[in-house]
């Protein structure tokens, strides 16, 4: 069973790039240690759970097919790092090399759930002065630990809507199929955002071009 929450921003727009070439995007995982970054990567990746994965960062290069049209996957698995200030848990070389951010807490860990608390808003900020805009997935893992629960879906999903992300609630141990939402959903956002980019840059060059025009007449 998997939970998710889209911002309405989201669910009128489908992607709009209609060309078939191949699709390159870098995915950076955050989160506090142990909630389970490494496992929903190789998840993602092999299909299998393993259990145990260490403390390695490493970014994983892995190709899929969606609709049809490949799409290169950069994943950065990253660490979280000790004896460092939330805010400063993400470098700005992380931000400039993200095209889409995923920010994993356990629902049976509330510290981790404010870690994500905490980071959303400082990418939300570092992107600003970078007029950066890498979407956001919010996860709630671990989803199969009930019994264990702290954080509240709930909360989850409000924390998601005021920070105009997308959140699901999954379980990296049980099933692959959440996982392959949260990668999926992600790149239809890196796709939209592109979109959107692109047809800001558009108007852009209309309006240079018309101001040159007019200057022009002006001054003839
Ligand atoms: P990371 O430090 O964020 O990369 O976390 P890991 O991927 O290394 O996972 C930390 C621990 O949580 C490991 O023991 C995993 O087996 C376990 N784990 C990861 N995902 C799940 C899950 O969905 N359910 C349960 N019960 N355990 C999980
Ligand atoms: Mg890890």
């Amino acid at each position: 069973m998997v939970v998710q929450v889209n911002p309405s921003s989201h669910h009128c727009s489908k992607p709009i790039e209609g060309s078939q070439q191949k699709l390159e995007a870098n995915i950076l995982l955050l989160g506090a240690e142990n909630v389970g970054k490494s496992a929903l990567t190789v998840r993602f990746i092999t299909r299998r759970f393993i259990g145990e994965y260490g403390e390695i960062e490493s970014i994983y290069s892995h190709i899929d097919k969606i609709d049809g049209r490949e799409i290169s996957f950069n994943i950065w698995d990253s660490l979280y790092p000790q004896d460092t200030a939330i805010t400063e848990s993400i470098s700005e070389k992380q931000l400039q090399w993200a095209d889409g951010v995923i920010l994993v807490y356990s629902i049976c860990d509330r510290s981790s759930f404010e870690v994500v608390c905490q980071q959303v808003q400082r990418i939300r900020h570092a992107s600003r002065k970078m007029s950066a805009t890498a979407p956001i997935i919010i996860v709630g893992n671990k989803r199969d630990l009930q019994h264990r629960r702290s954080v509240s879906s709930e909360e989850g999903r409000l924390l998601a809507l005021s920070e105009d992300c997308v959140f699901f609630e999954i379980s990296a141990a049980e099933t692959y199929h959440g996982v392959l939402l949260v990668f999926h959903g992600l790149i239809d956002l890196i796709k939209e955002s592109r979109a959107l980019r692109k047809g800001a840059a558009g108007i852009k060059s209309i309006v240079r071009n018309m101001s040159a025009v007019f200057g022009k007449k002006r001054a003839e």
